[in-house]
């Protein structure tokens, strides 16, 4: 059997990236809420109902209400460019099948937690627990098919690691258990491919954090002593060392 071509390989993740940024929508919508208050099903707006079934729950296509017109959730197009590029650059590099779909469910997850914290500084359990779960599960089930010990211990060590210190981070510098949570399924991926990878992830990341707060902070939307997100940096440090390392190994 031959290969499918990269070319055929970018066109469906242009597909299930168009596909699943309807979901990540919906999840961006329903999770941005203040602590303490019931997760979103109507639009802040006009307050009538945009997720009135538990099956609709999982797709929220719209950027903006269909009854009011007014913008919900992120810009129109940016979140649907951001899952097309991203699933079409994995798509690209990531030749293992097994470890593509991993990378297709982190990406997935992890820009609405991205989206999510960027809004209200919050990382939901019912997004960061599930996606450990399901990550985890796939690389397991490529380490017993295609025999990989090695990444495997290393993935171990990743998530162990990463939370770790993000663990300690959260309690002398202050911060979300968020952070910690999402730090599983982040150092799981990097350690997949290695321990140099591991430390690359979380040096690129603080520097990709470092240099978000900055740039909000001289742009005026963000004020000192404000919480600042981690998401977009720990998820994107993770994604382009995966796209680096699949790169290299093509
Ligand atoms: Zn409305």
């Amino acid at each position: 059997m031959t290969h499918p071509t990269p070319i055929a390989f970018a066109a469906v993740a242009v597909v299930v990236g168009g596909i699943t940024a309807g979901w990540v929508r919906a999840q961006v919508f329903i999770h941005s809420v203040d602590p303490h208050q019931a997760w979103r099903t109507t639009c802040p707006h006009c307050t009538l109902p945009l997720i009135t079934s538990h099956h609709a729950r999982a797709w929220l296509p719209h950027a903006r209400c269909p009854h009011c017109r007014r913008q919900i959730g992120p810009p129109t197009g940016v979140v649907e460019a951001t899952m097309i590029l991203t699933m079409a650059a994995l798509a690209w590099t990531v030749t293992d099948p097994l470890l593509l779909a991993t990378l297709l469910v982190f990406t997935t997850t992890g820009v609405a937690l991205v989206f999510t914290d960027l809004a209200v500084h919050r990382l939901p359990d019912r997004l960061t627990l599930p996606m450990f779960a399901v990550t985890a599960t796939l690389l397991t089930t490529d380490v017993v098919t295609h025999h990989h010990p090695g990444a495997g211990v290393t993935a171990l060590a990743g998530a162990v690691g990463t939370s770790g210190f993000y663990l300690l981070l959260t309690l002398t510098a202050g911060g979300g258990g968020g952070d910690v949570k999402l730090a599983l399924s982040t150092g799981l991926m990097l350690g997949w491919h290695g321990y140099l990878a591991i430390v690359a992830g979380l040096v690129l990341g603080f520097a990709l954090t470092a240099i978000g707060a900055t740039w909000r902070l001289l742009t005026g939307r963000l004020s000192r002593g404000e919480d600042i997100a981690h998401a977009p940096g720990m998820v994107t440090a993770t994604l382009a060392v995966a796209l680096t390392a699949g790169y290299a190994s093509r």
